[in-house]
């Protein structure tokens, strides 16, 4: 290997590193590149292999020594090269105990308890189901254990027995010789599919698999105020874990649909009201609608068009919080009257000629400014 990189290099590591610091530099490369960590990576994979042959030279006390003066050369030389860092299948968990056990639970190890899938299930919601909380009845489909065999995949629901081919571990343990000496290797058994168990008579149900494609019907209880896009956890309602690993989680991903009059941002509503310019000129009263229904509210005289309100406490309520509530807020939009009888225009040309600029304060200094900039 002409571009073979210095070991010490290769674990980021002074040439006089002690043995720790250099369990510690190969442990950090090993959580970063191990293949089950990255499937399909090449670039870890070579990564990993890289560090698994610089830290199996450089700690063996006399392999580090002949490197030191020799360089990969020295290596070569003894016998030890050659083998471009293939082959170097370390068993990890013989080295290190259960590091992986760090990452989430689940990942490791072969044949060991592994919590099941989680699910996701996609719940749509009106508007005021959402605001107000609503109970549900969901049917889902999933893997389960079989009711048949009761999960234990034989036909007469005995426990499966013990693989012969693995003693019951699920893995086969091999000592491979390396250029660096005897290293274990090990592998799923075949025999069993790493489950270290074997069904002699299988369940017809589910062909001694253990579990099947079942519907589970659920009762959901949506809280008040829940929002569009949040996630409920039905604990324990996802598939069932594998060699006795705990159920994994339901989660119900909510969507609300949009309401056709009201808005909703976090816990506020908003609408807009479209009123008369009767109503805006002489102040009304309006039926504002509101989650709880039309509130009555009064708007005064000389209300103006994008004018806005507030109405305290009537918008959404806080999640999991008692009586405490958003607000609504209104803005008013003015219609102009269209299709108007003879009359009506008559009755508002009168009107028109009664106003002066006082009526008319925005457009009366609008037009004073214009007047201004062509004197
Ligand atoms: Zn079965
Ligand atoms: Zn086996």
């Amino acid at each position: 290997m002409p571009d073979k990189r210095d070991y010490y290099e290769v674990l980021g590591v002074s040439r006089t590193a002690n043995d720790d610091e250099l369990k510690k530099a190969y442990r950090k490369l090993a959580k970063q590149y191990h293949p089950d960590l990255n499937p399909g990576n090449k670039e870890a994979e070579a990564k990993f292999k890289e560090a698994n042959e610089a830290y199996a030279v450089l700690s063996d006390a006399e392999k580090r020594k002949v490197y030191d003066q020799f360089g990969h050369a020295g290596l070569d030389g003894q016998g030890f090269g050659g083998a471009g860092g293939a082959g170097f299948d370390i068993d990890l968990e013989d080295l290190f105990g259960s590091f992986f056990g760090g990452f989430g639970g689940g990942t490791r190890k072969r044949g060991g308890p592994q919590r099941g899938a989680n699910l996701k299930y996609r719940m749509n919601l009106d508007f005021m189901e959402a605001a107000f909380g609503v109970e549900r009845q969901i049917t889902i489909n999933k893997e389960d254990h079989c009711d048949t065999c009761h999960g234990t995949g034989s036909r007469d629901g005995s426990a499966p027995e013990k693989c012969p081919t693995c003693q019951g571990t699920g893995q086969v343990s091999q000592r491979q010789q390396t250029m660096f000496g005897a290293v274990m290797t090990s592998r799923p058994c075949s025999a069993c599919g790493g489950k270290g168990t074997i069904v002699k008579d299988p369940c017809p149900a589910c062909n001694g698999r253990g579990r099947r494609q079942k519907s589970k019907s659920l009762h959901v209880k949506i809280p008040a105020g829940v929002n569009d896009g949040e996630m409920l956890t039905m604990r324990s309602e996802g598939e069932p874990g594998s060699q006795g690993g705990p159920y994994g989680d339901l989660y119900i991903e909510i969507h609300i649909r949009p309401h056709p009059v009201l808005q909703r941002e976090g816990n506020n509503t908003y609408c807009e009201v479209p009123i008369t310019f009767t109503q805006a000129a002489l102040g009304a009263d309006l039926d504002v609608p509101t989650i709880d229904g039309p509130y009555n509210y009064h708007i005064k005289e000389g209300t103006q068009p994008g004018d806005s309100f507030t109405i305290r406490g009537k918008g959404i309520p806080y999640l999991n919080r008692n009586n405490m509530r958003g607000d609504h807020m209104f803005r008013v939009t003015i219609e102009v009257p269209n299709h108007l009888t003879d009359a009506q225009k008559e009755l508002l040309r009168q009107f028109e000629q009664t106003c002066t600029d006082k009526n008319y304060q925005k457009r009366g200094s609008f037009f004073s400014k214009i007047r201004e900039m062509f004197k």
